[in-house]
């Protein structure tokens, strides 16, 4: 089956509001021309405080169909006493149509566990959101030989307990820590192959049917001199991307050659 690409944007904690919808802008600017059945689908995760000023920016010229907006984490309580939490209505609320989950930096700076990233995927699709969950290894536990192990193992936790119908409307992003803003791209190879892998298990723990629609992102260091060989891989869906999703032309580069891939 073919799944339509997801280029995704992940500003992280970048960009205050005015410099969010610069950024915006020109990539509402660059897409204007095209229909959403040419472009793959754009994402961009901007920081909770810009969110709204980006939301702004989407109008109805026909940019809410071809560019969404997603929010970098969120609580999977729906309202209450946890201070610094969002929760996935006010995600929705804000605009948002997808939210991070279970992104490396969370894991390692806010200790999240696997526990909590099924609970926020739960929360998330419940809410009527997508979710994106990252998982990755570090580079110990790739050169202990761990890899395969250690990402079908945080795959299955946070798929545990969903339907097949809301894993199939899920995104996956295979982000090895080491390559994460690093300048360091796993091989394409490499990562279809894990990618490929993680498809798998989600055929274990799902169904065929799941596993040919999910779509599954690789991230780390994904450059426009990058994403071509990454797209014409088998199981890549698509790219999760940092650093250059902060400037409007390399990120609007990587759309246009996803989009011409096509
Ligand atoms: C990320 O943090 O999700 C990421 C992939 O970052 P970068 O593209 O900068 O490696």
């Amino acid at each position: 089956m073919s799944r339509k690409p997801i280029i995704a944007g992940n500003w992280k904690m970048n960009l205050l509001q005015e410099e969010a919808k610069e950024l915006f802008l020109a990539v509402k600017g660059y897409i204007k021309d095209y229909t959403k059945e040419q472009l793959p689908i754009i994402v961009v995760a901007p920081t909770f405080t810009s969110i709204a000023a980006v939301e702004s920016c989407r109008c109805n010229c026909g940019c809410r169909e071809k560019l969404f907006t997603s929010a970098q984490n969120c609580h999977w309580e729906s309202k209450g006493a946890y201070t610094g939490e969002i929760s996935v209505e006010m995600a929705k609320d804000a605009g948002c149509d997808y939210i991070i989950i279970g992104h490396s930096e969370r894991r390692q700076y806010f200790s999240e566990t696997d526990e909590m990233i099924n609970k926020k995927a739960k929360a998330i699709l419940a809410g009527g959101l997508i979710p994106i969950i990252c998982c990755g290894e570090t580079l110990e536990q790739r050169e202990a030989g761990e890899t395969d192990n250690h990402i079908a193992g945080q795959i299955r936790a946070a798929l545990d307990g969903l339907s097949e119908e809301d894993i199939a409307k899920s995104a996956i992003a295979y982000e090895p820590i080491w390559a994460i803003g690093t300048g360091k791209t796993c091989d394409a190879d490499e990562a279809n192959r894990v990618i490929a892998m993680i498809r798998n298990v989600v055929k274990e723990v799902s169904s065929a049917k799941a596993a040919d629609s999910i779509r599954i992102l690789y991230g780390g260091s994904v450059k426009p001199e990058t994403i071509e060989e990454q797209m014409s891989k088998s199981d890549i869906d698509g790219a999760l991307i940092g650093g250059a999703s902060l400037k409007a032309d390399s990120f609007i580069s990587i759309i246009d050659k996803t989009m011409k891939l096509n």
